[in-house]
């Protein structure tokens, strides 16, 4: 793979870099901010992109949260994000379910997750059992499991990020995945390894979707980052000219990986969990086509 990012770091390169694209896909946890701590110059550069009718859509693989809870942790920062801005892994399970697999409204999905996926399913009237329901959750006798068969009323399993993932719930998801014509589908909202949480990296929803890889013989159908599951839901919501489109992420094999395979400009920030030397590792999986130490500087190296 040839070396062929740019650092952007001068005035004239922010606007060469901006006059390139319209629409921007940000990934959030890495870019905007870093857990409960907002990156400088962030409300900045938004608002700069904005007064240059740019259009901002903001894609984050976290499935724990919905859009609307989202658009809670934008408002805490001080940013001013509509529920339409806002595509995650939970939403676009979602939108792929209802609307790319029409998912019949007399089933019901099994879901390993938490209420952000539970309230996009609601939203796009798809039911669904597990979740965050206490019978799922409480300490559950051995019998109970013993007593856990295929459900032919439950068309998918969506697995994502469960805080309470238990051995009854792994067993559930296997009952319904592990028939012989596995007809019941297997999707998961994003296959990360680890997600950042208080300057640690902690287990993903990866490592939960591998348990269920692992008992069932199964993959899944991933709509995060950096699936193209996911970036074709969000040109069926957005019908952008990818183009025109900038992928701007902290993570190769999420973020770059999805802005690439999808045809689209990225941009790789120095502020999350990769650094400059991933990019110019021999084995990387993306070469964005530029960098900057921070999204921020894009405002600060024209205004600084
Ligand atoms: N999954 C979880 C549970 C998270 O909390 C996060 C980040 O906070 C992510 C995934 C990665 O999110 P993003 O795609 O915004 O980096
Ligand atoms: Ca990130």
């Amino acid at each position: 793979m040839t070396v062929s990012s740019n650092k952007i770091t001068t005035a004239a390169e922010v606007e060469s870099f901006l006059s390139q694209y319209d629409d921007f896909l940000f990934d959030c946890d890495g870019v905007l901010w870093q857990g409960d701590v907002l990156l400088p110059s962030v409300v900045e550069t938004l608002d700069l992109l904005r007064s240059q009718n740019k259009r901002l859509i903001f894609v984050t693989n976290n499935s724990t949260k919905s859009r609307q809870a989202y658009t809670k942790k934008f408002a805490k920062f001080g940013l001013t994000v509509t529920k339409e801005e806002i595509f995650g892994s939970s939403y676009s399970s979602a939108v792929y379910l209802s609307k790319v697999l029409k998912f019949p409204k007399d089933k019901k999905v099994l879901v390993i997750g938490e209420s952000g996926i539970e309230e996009e399913l609601t939203n796009a009237g798809i039911q669904y059992i597990g979740g965050t329901d206490p019978a799922f959750n409480s300490e559950v006798p051995a019998d109970g499991i013993d007593k856990l068969e295929h459900d032919p009323s439950i068309g998918a399993v969506l697995c994502g990020l469960d805080l309470h993932i238990n051995y009854y719930k792994i067993a559930h998801a296997m009952m319904q995945l592990n028939t012989p014509d596995q007809e019941t589908l297997f999707l998961a909202t994003n296959i990360d390894s680890t997600y950042p949480s208080h300057g640690k990296l902690l287990p993903g929803a990866g490592t939960i979707v591998g348990t269920l890889e692992t008992c069932t013989g199964r993959k899944p159908v991933a709509l995060g980052k950096p699936s193209s599951a996911m970036m074709d839901c969000i040109k069926a919501e957005f019908e952008f000219n990818p183009e025109r489109a900038c992928m701007v992420g902290d993570r190769l094999n999420t973020d770059m990986v999805f802005g690439t395979k999808g045809g689209l400009g990225t941009l790789f920030v120095l502020t999350g969990v990769d650094n400059e030397a991933s990019i110019f590792a021999e084995n990387r999986v993306a070469s964005p086509k530029f960098y900057i130490d921070k999204l921020g500087s894009l405002y600060e190296l024209l205004h600084g």
